[in-house]
């Protein structure tokens, strides 16, 4: 289970964060992020995101829309970052 591909860890990022896996999962998706750097980046991202959205919503959940919008941008700017 460990070569899970980075895809489907990806897909399930947001569910490991919310704690909406299972634990066998959430094993299996702690372990393919401790050795994907990828993958690590992309959960930093998505945490990083969390913790401001809380700081500045408070309880009120961003839009779908909006986090999807931030989160793009922030993966087109570190892209960016890595190609230079
Ligand atoms: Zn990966």
């Amino acid at each position: 289970m460990s070569d899970l591909p980075c895809d489907e860890v990806k897909r399930s990022l947001n569910a490991f964060l919310d704690g909406e896996v299972e634990a066998a999962d959430a094993d299996v998706i702690r372990a393919h992020v401790a050795a994907c750097e990828p993958c690590m980046d992309d959960l930093e991202v998505r945490a990083a995101l969390r913790r401001i959205l809380q700081r500045c919503c408070c309880a009120v959940r961003a839009p779908e829309t909006l986090r999807a919008r931030v989160v793009t941008q922030i993966t087109v700017s570190r892209s960016w970052y890595w190609q230079i």
